[in-house]
């Protein structure tokens, strides 16, 4: 059983952090471990025994998800009641996620315990499980293949609703019926849809604004498919574009292709985004490209391994990353070369401000990389 697995794993984990016992309480973690999928549980670990802890709204639930393991409904907080279980199995040293407990959750749990061991029982980790969860199995790579290649079809298929004239928050709902319809559990995040002088911010989510005549509409979302998160981007033109407009996007195109080129075992995190940022650095647009490379994803949207400059970490084959390099041109910036327009003089010779992203989600296979959303193409889309 892979969950039986995962616990071994983590619990070495905790070993070797100094721990002889686990508290895991972030729901995501809570599923990884156990396949518990309730919002409210806590997972404790101590040697080879395994508990899980939720109250009475998830019985049904946590008897037919999850597995192997003890499990204990309570109307107590979970994290209270798994480090009591934890203390009276033996256990000296708790280690605990201080990146997902509060410092009230945390005071709560200390509460529970006898005063002699309440100081020393606690041991402050950080992303012991979700390291672990950084590297897919098989199963969880077709899970996460299934969605990323229904968010290929799905942006095939919304591309119908780019009309000028359109509201954004119309082309998001359009998108998320579709997808409702074909079977997702939710959307992995709120959609981005950012059009016209909107696509020069990075995370437009979609309002009510229209989709211009001219310009770019930036569309960036995901699917949760049996638990898993796709997230891709694409970026079209509506109407004829500006020479301007076309450079950009092929840069950003090419500095995305050469990350993607990049990915393999064993390479740094850091250098698959230096791939991207010196292909934008050498088109001047450097300044334009605002955030990091790309992310982790998995069970959660934004997971590690960050792939951002300086970052030493390492792929290792099963990790499932995001490629997205972007250029957010302000309207000085659009005008390249040529003296930034004051408000008051500007005209409709003044380039709008605009932006081009592009994402793929890439998995780091044994040998290199294979790109998950690569049914989705990325040549230039004029509408
Ligand atoms: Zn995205
Ligand atoms: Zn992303």
């Amino acid at each position: 059983m892979r969950e039986k697995a995962r616990r071994k794993q983590a619990m070495k984990a905790a070993l070797d952090a100094g721990a002889d016992g686990l508290l895991v309480t972030h729901a995501p973690d809570v599923r990884y471990l156990s396949g518990f999928t309730g919002s409210s549980g806590a997972v404790a670990l101590v040697g080879g025994r395994a508990a899980l802890f939720t109250d009475g709204r998830y019985t049904m639930q946590a008897k037919a998800e999850a597995q192997g393991l003890k499990l204990v409904i309570d109307k107590r907080s979970p994290g209270v009641q798994a480090v009591e279980w934890m203390a009276s199995a033996g256990a000296k040293k708790c280690a605990f996620d201080a990146g997902q407990t509060s410092v009230a959750a945390l005071e709560l749990m200390r509460k529970a315990m006898p005063g002699a061991v309440r100081r020393s029982f606690f041991l402050s980790t950080n992303g012991l499980v979700a390291r672990i969860r950084e590297v897919k199995d098989a199963d969880e790579v077709e899970l996460m293949r299934k969605a990323a290649t229904l968010g290929c079809d799905l942006f095939s298929a919304v591309l119908q609703y780019f009309v000028s004239g359109a509201k954004e928050t119309q082309v998001a709902a359009q998108l998320e019926f579709m997808a409702r319809l074909a079977g997702v559990d939710a959307m992995s995040f709120e959609t981005i849809v950012a059009s016209g002088e909107r696509s020069a911010l990075p995370h437009g989510r979609a309002t009510g604004a229209k989709l211009p005549k001219k310009g770019f509409v930036t569309l960036d979302f995901g699917v949760l498919l049996g638990g898993y998160c796709s997230d891709m981007t694409r970026t079209v033109h509506l109407g004829r574009a500006g020479e301007r407009e076309r450079d950009v996007y092929h840069s950003v195109l090419e500095a995305q292709e050469a990350a993607i080129a990049t990915v393999a075992p064993g390479v740094r995190c850091g250098d698959v985004d230096e791939a991207a940022r010196s292909v934008l650095r050498k088109a001047g647009l450097e300044k334009a490209f605002s955030h990091s490379t790309g992310h982790g994803v998995g069970l959660e949207i934004h997971e590690g391994p960050r792939i951002a400059a300086k970052q030493e970490q390492v792929l290792e084959p099963g990790m499932v990353i995001t490629i997205e390099p972007g250029a957010y041109l302000s309207s000085g910036a659009a005008l390249k070369g040529r003296r930034l327009a004051s408000r008051s003089k500007r005209s409709k010779q003044v380039p709008k401000p605009f932006g081009v992203r592009i994402e793929d989600m890439v998995l780091v296979t044994d040998s290199g990389y294979e790109v998950l959303t690569a049914a989705s193409a990325k040549d230039w889309i004029e509408l």
